[in-house]
């Protein structure tokens, strides 16, 4: 059988009958009718004859302790602003979330004038608060921080060495709060 488009139905619409069908998720049965209880994508299963409606996928859900990653687009007065593009959900999948965090850098130390992050730095954080129209993202934990830096003088990406960041291109150094794994394989599709 050929594929077909899925078919998008709304909550009271008739999908199928009782007489061709079996009432199956998020349906009931009124009368020889199969309706619909949900907004979501028909599913008509031919094999075992039942019509159901999926959810269609929502927006996953954040909650507090989420690791979630992004780049920082902005730097000021100890605080980072983060542009989420990903989350880690409950099931451990690194799903689509976006959204605005924000970050205490850690305190940096006398005459470290650019310890912390610096604008473009990919991050990964983890949500300590969840507020309506943005994140807060804390970075104090072994795996949290700076996993890619680029060199701000010659866009070349900076290698670990020691405590610091090291362009092998230009050799200038940097100071970061880096995640321990900086410089390892981070998931498909954070790194541009
Ligand atoms: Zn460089």
């Amino acid at each position: 059988m050929e594929k077909k488009e899925r078919k998008i139905v709304t909550p009271g619409e008739e999908i199928a009958t009782t007489e061709e069908y079996v009432p199956g998720r998020n349906t009931y049965e009124d009368h020889g009718k199969i309706i619909s209880l949900i907004y979501g994508f028909l599913d008509v299963n031919e094999k075992d004859l039942t019509a159901s409606v999926l959810p269609i996928k929502t927006k996953p859900k954040i909650f507090v302790g989420a690791t979630v990653y992004g780049r920082v687009v902005e730097v000021e007065r100890g605080r980072a602003v983060i542009e989420v593009s990903v989350m880690v959900d409950k099931n451990n999948d690194l799903v689509e979330y976006v959204a605005i965090g924000r970050a205490d850098l850690p305190r940096q130390r006398e005459g470290d004038r650019d310890s912390g992050m610096m604008i473009g730095d990919l991050v990964r954080g983890k949500v300590i608060g969840i507020y309506k129209s943005e994140l807060k993202i804390g970075l104090l934990g072994k795996n949290l921080g700076v996993l890619k830096t680029i060199c701000p003088k010659c866009r070349t990406t900076m290698i670990r060495k020691g405590s610091l960041l090291f362009c092998p291109n230009c050799e200038r150094t940097e100071s970061r709060r880096v995640a321990e794994d900086y410089g390892d394989i981070v998931p498909e599709g954070v790194v541009r």
